[in-house]
């Protein structure tokens, strides 16, 4: 009798569509995963550094996250502990209804799959959407996601049509422009009128109090950002003491994860929005989850809380690329999910998943912070046989065998007449008809032939080599014979040590980084290859230009504009006839107008040279829904504000957080226009975001005065010039 993962995975491998899918999508996130890393000065030093942030965490767990509640306390978010799924829910609800909530608009989240949130939302009368492009398709299928990264991996593009045209639109076709823009207009609607927003969390920084998310489309600021109340939640390891350590972690966690330098958006969120700006939560949760974690600190196990969810194992494993995530039954599925699912639902529920494994070590080499993966499926292997949880004809094949190699005697007899007896015996006897597990194991497989020497016998001869003189020794018939033999025992041994792909050790003071010589070229360079355009204007009626003809695609919406622009963009709008809507104030409601704008235009605090980055901290001038609700976004860079590296930003970042004045509710790395591949692997953009973004470069000499210089005293302003 087939075990249930056995089933679940024969069904996987008899859908064609399925391994279509499967087969296209891990090897292309695979191959991204590759040159993303080689972009980086010293990829394995990077990813050395990244695992010993996560190890030296784990030494001081309790103190770090005392750490990160009290601050997060002190900035006014409220942290709920959960002891388990029900009391997450619980605690879920009870905010929920204490605000009257009716809708929750949701950014893809783990640990909410871990609860079951949605159905326990749905038992209490609230409906929950799922914003996530990928989630939403599968929440309007009725289906669980299969990956980590890309939960609707195994739908192909016209199956995603098919459910489109019956759910959604009956007259839409298959492009995945049109489907993805079918979604931006259905969900957009939600966003603005959901009562609450539920959200994951990448990292959680403790020094500063603050909640990371790292997202493509632009829905997780949105979840973030519009609805009244904000509640997220964690596992409790995703605490990372300190924010120049996120950002180390960062540096790999897009790269493994999507094969990108860094994703679209990443979102800093420090407590709920400040008296004095306009947009943001009123009320912000943490709901931070053991669920069975804490059990397995400092255990055999213990390794697996380093996982920073990049799904990266999943698609190096040979198993998973046959089987896909479905197979796994779990919300976590792959190599990490085999060791994640029985340590949080028991080994009775999901310990068979540690032998849906090769243990061939790919899912160690692909991890970016080594998490030693194989040596944990052979110790929960281990713990398995331990509690007996093993069917009883294994246990009984098992000890057939340990009988066998202590009696040399039959053990010899074995290893010579088996192999000879057994493969011509299988040859003529059809595969099919002999009984499992020898039939279901034969169907893909050919016998394999007897090697000429056993492993005995190989050893033996390598015994009385070391004892010949050095001439002999090197001679070695057991390299040259059976050399295969050798080496494949060889691989196991080291694998079951856990070192089959041993990370590098990690070294002290700053990474090696990039050579950045001229970081202005260099940030328009990475901006464009992001999927934004960049613009270097010559002259002030060359950059008027680029503005009036971006608002110019939208003419007939109004543009949105922050306070404190180094160009005098709303002069040549207004001059242009163009309808500006007034800046949002606190207190003000204008999420529905600002959603009409064409053209949103900001400044930003700092530009990031070496990924193409702008960052913007929010302020009582600077809502942050400018850059995320129009169409379009241009955002206008001072040179003087591009820094080479991501790490010479994180100073940068944290003066802004802890400093004396008033520190920022949200600072956003924006890293491109709103894109997702959710269908078909196909790139589109403007899924909630916008679709486009575009940058000016203010020139350096041009600037009269340090940092965004206001409109009115503009150098580059038409009254100046
Ligand atoms: S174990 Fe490693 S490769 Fe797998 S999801 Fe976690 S971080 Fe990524």
């Amino acid at each position: 009798m087939k075990s249930p993962f056995n089933r679940r995975a024969a069904s996987a491998l008899a859908d064609p569509g399925l391994q279509e899918a499967l087969q296209v999508a891990t090897s292309r996130f695979g191959d991204l995963r590759k040159q993303a890393f080689d972009s980086s000065a010293a990829p394995l030093a990077l990813r050395a550094r990244a695992r010993e942030i996560r190890r030296r965490t784990f030494e001081d767990l309790n103190l770090h996250l005392d750490t990160l509640f009290s601050n997060l306390s002190r900035l006014g978010v409220h942290v709920h502990s959960a002891a388990d799924a029900s009391e997450a829910d619980k605690i879920i609800l009870g905010i929920a209804r204490r605000r009257g909530v009716k809708t929750v608009v949701k950014s893809k989240s783990m640990a909410s799959e871990e609860i079951h949130l949605n159905a326990a939302l749905e038992a209490a009368g609230i409906t929950p959407f799922e914003t996530d492009l990928g989630e939403w398709i599968l929440q309007l299928a009725g289906e669980v996601p299969s990956h980590l990264v890309a939960p609707a991996l195994h739908k192909t593009r016209e199956q995603v049509a098919r459910l489109f045209a019956e759910k959604v639109d009956p007259h839409i076709g298959d492009d995945p422009r049109d489907l993805t823009a079918a979604a931006r207009r259905q969900l957009r609607k939600e966003f603005l009128r959901a009562d609450m927003g539920v959200s994951g969390v990448n990292f959680a920084i403790a020094e500063t109090g603050t909640l990371c998310l790292v997202t493509n489309e632009g829905n997780a600021r949105l979840v973030t950002t519009l609805p009244k109340v904000h509640v997220a939640i964690m596992g409790i390891e995703k605490v990372v003491p300190t924010l120049a350590e996120a950002l180390t972690l960062l540096a790999v966690l897009p790269r493994s994860a999507t094969g990108e330098k860094l994703t679209s958006y990443f979102t800093m969120l420090t407590g709920p929005r400040k008296k004095a700006e306009a947009d943001g939560p009123e009320e912000m949760h943490l709901v931070v989850l053991d669920n069975g974690r804490s059990r397995h600190l400092g255990g055999p196990f213990h390794e697996a809380f380093y996982c920073i969810r990049c799904g990266s194992c999943q698609n190096a494993c040979p198993v998973f690329q046959s089987v896909g995530g479905h197979a796994y039954d779990s919300v976590y599925g792959g190599p990490i999910g085999s060791i994640l699912s029985p340590m949080l639902r028991g080994l009775e529920t999901s310990g068979e998943l540690s032998a849906a494994s090769s243990l061939c070590g790919a899912c160690q080499e692909a991890c970016p912070v080594f998490v030693d993966i194989p040596r944990m499926l052979i110790e929960m292997r281990e713990a398995r046989v331990a509690q007996r949880a093993t069917p009883m004809p294994e246990r009984a094949a098992f000890r057939l065998a340990a009988w066998a190699m202590r009696t040399p005697f039959v053990w010899d007899l074995g290893v010579k007449l088996l192999p000879r007896l057994l493969g011509p015996l299988v040859k003529r006897i059809k595969a099919r008809w002999l009984p499992n597990p020898a039939g279901a194991w034969l169907k893909g497989r050919d016998f394999p032939p007897a090697p000429p020497k056993s492993f005995r016998s190989i050893w033996k001869e390598r015994q009385r080599d070391t004892k010949r003189p050095a001439s002999h020794a090197a001679d070695r018939p057991a390299e040259t014979h059976g050399g295969k033999s050798v080496d494949r025992a060889r691989r196991l041994l080291s694998i079951s040590k856990g070192i089959s792909h041993a990370p590098a050790t990690p070294t002290p003071g700053p990474l090696p980084e990039v050579e950045v010589p001229d970081p202005a070229a260099r940030f328009c360079e990475e901006f464009e290859a992001a999927g934004g355009r960049a613009h270097r204007p010559e002259s002030m009626e060359a950059a008027r230009g680029i503005v009036l003809e971006l608002f110019r695609c939208f003419s007939d919406r109004p543009a949105v504009m922050s306070e404190g622009l180094p160009l005098a963009a709303a002069n040549w709008l207004r001059e242009d006839g163009a309808e500006i809507l007034p800046l949002s104030q606190a207190g003000d409601d204008c999420r529905g107008e600002i959603s009409k704008a064409g053209l949103g235009i900001t400044g930003c605090d700092w530009a990031i040279a070496e990924t193409g980055t702008v960052i913007l901290t929010s302020g009582p001038r600077r809502p942050r829904l400018y850059s995320l609700l129009p169409e379009v976004h241009l955002v206008l860079v001072p040179e003087e504000r591009i820094v080479p590296h991501l790490s010479a930003a994180s100073p940068l970042i944290r003066d802004a957080l802890t400093g004396s004045g008033e520190s920022p509710s949200c600072v956003s790395l924006i890293t491109g226009p709103s894109r997702s591949a959710d269908i078909g692997l196909t790139l589109v953009t403007g899924v909630h975001g916008p679709c486009e973004i575009h940058a000016i470069l203010v020139p350096e000499k041009l600037n009269l005065s340090p940092g965004l210089v206001a409109e009115e005293t503009s150098p580059f302003s038409l009254e100046e010039e």
